[in-house]
């Protein structure tokens, strides 16, 4: 689960990070508390999580069922939401379904089945986010922005699933500012989305920016921002 970065300081890089949100958010003439910090843990000891949530952290980000649920076991002393921001393997939603309380990831509709008949086992509602492929890149998961209102639509019928809005990783630029007009199309999906009014549909959070451009996906409307590296320092492997 990586080593533990001494040299690194988790509590005054969550504080850091807090404060340039806030800052963001007023830029934006956003409402404050409108965006949340989701504290991106994978590879990440619970020694460095604690100390995150110490710094105020409450949502946490993992990429692989098997690490979240080794690692949530470990950390039940305190509440924290725990966000699946990878990909998802089809035989994994049963433990999914158990584990994360939110699903930002969903891209296909077999597995939005999979999900919806656990979660009904568990009588548990998940909020999910769908994931779009703003970049088009063959290499990212995500829909197609073309796709998005079906999907959504026959999401919908799944009883269990509360769509809430959309989540996307746009194809890296070093320059943040490059990263906007994705960040945009998102913003632009979801608004497309929202005017067909489905039922049960809300399109209200907007997962976008991590660590190196954060501040402009919050600009463009994010409400959940996914930040790793900027909190626990580089990781071992990626
Ligand atoms: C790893 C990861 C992040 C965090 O990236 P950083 O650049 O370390 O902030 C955000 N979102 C997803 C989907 C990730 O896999």
């Amino acid at each position: 689960m990586g080593s533990s970065h001494s040299s690194i300081d988790v509590q005054a890089n969550v504080q850091t990070v807090l404060e340039n949100i806030e800052r963001a958010t007023m830029k934006a003439g956003r409402p404050k508390n409108s965006v949340r910090l989701v504290a991106v843990s994978k590879t990440v000891g619970v020694e460095s999580i604690r100390q995150a949530m110490a710094a105020g952290v409450t949502d946490l980000g993992e990429n692989k069922v098997q690490e979240a649920s080794s690692k949530r076991p470990l950390l039940s002393e305190q509440h924290v939401a725990w966000h699946l921001i990878g990909a998802l393997q089809k035989n994994k939603a049963n433990r999914a379904a158990e584990i994360f309380d939110w699903i930002e990831s969903l891209d296909d509709l077999e597995l939005a089945s999979k999900l919806q008949h656990a979660c009904e086992r568990l009588n548990k509602q998940m909020p999910v986010l769908v994931q779009v492929n703003v970049g088009r890149e063959a290499s990212k998961s995500g829909i197609a922005e073309e796709g998005a209102v079906e999907f959504v639509r026959r999401v919908s019928v799944c009883t269990h699933l509360q769509v809430r809005g959309l989540m996307a990783i746009p194809p890296y630029t070093e320059n943040p500012e490059d990263a906007r007009r994705y960040f945009i199309r998102l913003r632009e999906t979801a608004q497309r989305i929202a005017s067909h009014k489905l039922p049960h549909i809300s399109m209200g959070e907007l997962s976008m920016g991590m660590s190196h451009d954060y501040s402009a996906a919050i600009e463009e409307g994010a409400t959940l921002v996914r930040v790793g590296t900027a909190i626990f320092g580089p990781r071992d492997n990626p």
